[in-house]
């Protein structure tokens, strides 16, 4: 009897060590999240993201890139408005008067230099979506490995130009990834806004769950009345990835990090300060 007590004993403290969330090292894989200003802007009509909503007013938007340190090595989630808006010293205007005038008070460069982040030492990244304001610096790391969903990388470009460079390393996602195999960074597929629209779940230690909304939601407001932008890929798809996301947040008991809610933005903490 004592025999049989012990090999209970013995296989139960087996089941007990292994921990699902990292089962090499039992630490959680991701150590630090920054947050980079990777754009600043007015948009002309924000109507346009909520339609039948605040017609006619103009509000500030921001455009957000995340840094992030995982055990693994770095990981970037989009990469803003091109630097090379920086040197514009009236922004870039936008062809349609009711979208985003860009600024881009810092270059993504400069920030991941001030950090002491060579680009080379960025190995693996991934956009949201193919938008100006998302992949304006994807070419600064032509050797990251890119996961995009195949639906986006598929989906021709203005004059059927593809929207990445062709020889840049690419992982075409069909679905959800979990990136580092520990389930510290997953990308869920929230197709809608775009045909591959993804955004990403991260679990910091000390912070807990978020998700970073990639564009499939813009603002709070927008979050709060399901606001489907006029100009969207598919609106069916955007609402059902709103649900998927409410879902997610619920699960994880995760916070959501709007991408371009400058009201958010303001009460963040942005690089080189960092969340852990
Ligand atoms: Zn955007």
């Amino acid at each position: 009897m004592s025999r049989v007590c012990g090999l209970v004993a013995i296989v139960l403290a087996l089941v007990l060590s292994v921990d699902p969330g990292d089962a090499q090292s039992g630490k959680p894989g991701v150590e630090k999240l920054y947050v980079l200003n990777c754009g600043e802007g007015v948009a002309g009509d924000i109507s346009r993201w909520s339609p039948g909503v605040n017609e006619g007013k103009s509000m500030d938007f921001v455009d957000n890139c995340y840094l992030i340190k995982h055990a693994q090595g770095w990981f970037l989630w989009d990469t803003g408005i091109s630097d090379a808006v920086a040197a514009m010293p009236n922004g870039l205007a936008p062809a349609d008067p009711k979208a985003v005038f860009w600024r881009r008070p810092k270059t993504l460069a400069a920030q991941l230099d001030q950090l002491g982040v060579a680009a080379a030492d960025i190995k693996a990244m991934a956009v949201s979506h193919t938008h100006p304001d998302h992949v304006g610096n994807v070419e600064l790391f032509p050797t990251a490995m890119l996961y995009v969903q195949k639906a986006e990388y598929e989906w021709p470009g203005a004059n059927n130009e593809p929207r990445f460079k062709p020889g840049h390393p690419v992982t075409k996602l069909e679905g959800d990834r979990d990136v580092f195999g520990d389930g510290s960074v997953t990308i869920l597929s929230t197709p809608g806004h775009t045909p591959g629209h993804q955004s990403l779940l991260v679990k910091l230690p000390n912070t807990g769950a978020v998700v970073l909304s990639g564009d499939a939601v813009h603002f709070k407001s927008n979050w709060d009345n399901r606001g489907v932008p006029a100009n969207n890929f598919n609106k069916e798809q955007t609402l059902a990835s709103m649900q998927k996301i409410s879902e997610t947040l619920a699960k994880e008991k995760a916070q959501l990090w709007i991408n371009h809610d400058k009201a958010q933005r303001d009460d963040l903490k942005m690089s080189p300060e960092f969340y852990d």
